[in-house]
């Protein structure tokens, strides 16, 4: 069982190939770098996606369809849309809905034309096991030194619904908005609801969580390298080495790492 891994930034992906036990060199595909071998115990590949629905939608068929990965994790960061999220609180996917389709009056607003669906869900389970990663990271792990530099007081774990587009939701008309339009977004981000349709299209599992940076009305005010070097990175390699530790180990894993 290969599992993909894949983060819109770059620093939370670097952040966890130190950790790879790589058993080939890294292999570059349509301007992206694909990184194979062994994580807590887990056959894996890790890629770096760069932002945007297209970029995550082609690079989750890559792994599917090149590297043969049979579920896939995507790591991230995400504005707050629900007023109950937070600045370093953690949201775990449920379903994923992408905010800016909208084919009326061929169809419906926000459904994927000719799948006949709207929203795209993660496997049970498997959000389960990794909703209880993320709060076991937060409460054992996570380093409440940093908090104060972000605002960050008792960070909280969220599931339910992410909300993805091509744009980088910063101002409060824009936010109130989506609020009125889709009542039960947690999130927003850029990529999360198109991976979960090209995992929804090949059978896939798919698991999105996301670390919330910003509360999507002031953008400009948020050091982003700041938040993701201090923060975001380390919430990804907590939250993935504590699902995947959870899990049961992969068969090709080599001994070393279980
Ligand atoms: N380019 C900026 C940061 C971009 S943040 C910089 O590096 O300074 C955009 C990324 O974070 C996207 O991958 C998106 O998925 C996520 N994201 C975080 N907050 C977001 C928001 N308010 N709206 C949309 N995407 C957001």
């Amino acid at each position: 069982m290969t599992i993909g891994i894949m983060g819109a930034m770059p620093e939370e992906v670097d952040a966890l190939l130190p950790f790879l036990e790589r058993d080939r060199p890294p292999v570059s595909s349509g301007m992206r770098t694909y990184h194979t071998g062994s994580l807590w115990g887990h056959q894996v590949v890790i890629v770096h996606s760069r932002m945007g629905k297209v970029a995550a939608a082609t690079s989750a068929t890559h792994l599917i369809v090149e590297h043969e990965i049979e579920s896939l994790l995507f790591t991230g960061v995400a504005g707050a849309i629900s007023p109950d999220v937070s600045i370093g609180d953690i949201v775990v996917a449920r379903s994923l809905l992408q905010h800016d389709l909208d084919a009326r009056p061929i169809f419906p607003r926000f459904e994927a034309p000719l799948l006949g669906r709207d929203r795209f869900g993660t496997l049970h389970e498997e959000t389960a096991a990794l909703e209880i990663a993320a709060r076991t990271y937060l409460a054992d792990d996570h380093d409440n030194a940093v908090d104060s530099e972000f605002d960050i007081s008792s960070p909280r774990v969220h599931t339910g619904l992410v909300i993805s587009g091509d744009q980088f939701i910063s101002d409060p008309q824009t936010l109130a908005r989506l609020r009125v339009d889709i009542p039960d977004a947690l999130c927003v981000e850029m990529e999360g609801a198109a991976v979960a349709q090209v995992c929804y299209e090949h059978g896939a599992p798919c698991l999105v969580v996301r670390t919330i940076s910003d509360d999507a009305s002031h953008g400009a005010e948020i050091d982003f390298a700041k938040f993701v070097d201090r923060v975001a990175s380390h919430y990804a390699v907590g939250v993935t080495r504590r699902y995947l530790a959870g899990r049961p180990a992969s068969e090709s894993a080599p001994r070393s790492a279980r």
